[in-house]
């Protein structure tokens, strides 16, 4: 079993492009290129370029996109293809964020073309998904995230899941401060891995990496960390603090 550690954070529309350099300068004076830790910055798109040539050499370091245009290129002003990010010097992109699919009504079908052009584009993509606060008490929430996974992932093969990062990240959890408790997050990781298994084969689950967000901070991050099936978190409001990414790159 080889599945890689990743501390990734998702910036969001937040920063400038001063303001996200100090950033990334901070967390290289305060971190370890050489652990183990895959560490991921989703910055903007305006701020690829630069914070790729910042970490540039830096082992154990990436950038990433939040999102990438399902089609190839064109008449399509305002989106940014996945061959232009691979051109920046990114190495991955976030597929399906609760927020793309709640204000940008993104679809199972445009999901599903974000991660072929990603893979396409030799472009990892952090797949995710999650159930909403209403799913949870109605007690569907393994069936949603069942549904989330097979209605994207079965276009895909078990080569491919090789390339393919999942997040589960419950929506009630988002940027509300309440987070999933380790039982919680452990319960949902264990069926996530055994649905991948299901679709394909014991391997390719025991491989692929599953990370945790939603108000993963500072002070929770260890015993999420913890869990044997949390391989990881994406990070939201606690990535823009460079005090605070650190502490959480080191709670494994
Ligand atoms: C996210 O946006 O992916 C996220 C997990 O946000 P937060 O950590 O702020 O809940």
């Amino acid at each position: 079993m080889s599945r890689t550690k990743i501390v990734a954070g998702n910036w969001k529309m937040n920063k400038t492009l001063n303001e996200a350099t100090a950033l990334v300068n901070e967390v290289l004076k305060n971190t370890n290129e050489f652990d183990e830790v895959q560490k991921i910055f989703f910055t903007p798109f305006p701020f690829l370029n630069d914070i790729s040539k910042q970490i540039s050499g830096k082992k154990n370091f990436s950038v990433g996109a939040q999102n990438c245009s399902e089609q190839v290129s064109g008449a399509f002003t305002g989106e940014v293809s996945a061959v232009m990010l691979k051109s920046t010097g990114c190495n991955y992109v976030l597929v399906g964020h609760s927020e793309r699919r709640e204000y940008f009504k993104e679809t199972k079908e445009q999901l599903t073309s974000k991660i072929k052009l990603a893979l396409d584009n030799d472009l990892k993509p952090v797949f995710c998904f999650g159930e909403k606060l209403a799913e949870r008490k109605n007690k569907l929430h393994f069936e949603i995230v069942a549904q989330q996974l097979k209605e994207v992932l079965s276009s895909f093969s078990a080569v491919q899941l090789k390339n393919i990062i999942l997040a589960y990240e419950p929506v009630w959890a988002i940027g509300t401060g309440e987070t999933a408790s380790p039982a919680q997050a452990q319960e949902m990781h264990r069926f996530v891995r055994d649905t991948i298994a299901e679709l394909f084969g014991t391997e390719t689950a025991l491989n692929i990496s599953i990370l945790y967000g939603g108000s993963c901070n500072a002070q929770n991050a260890q015993e999420l960390f913890a869990c044997p099936d949390v391989d990881g978190g994406l990070i939201g409001g606690a990535s823009l603090k460079a005090d605070d990414f650190c502490k959480i790159i080191y709670s494994f």
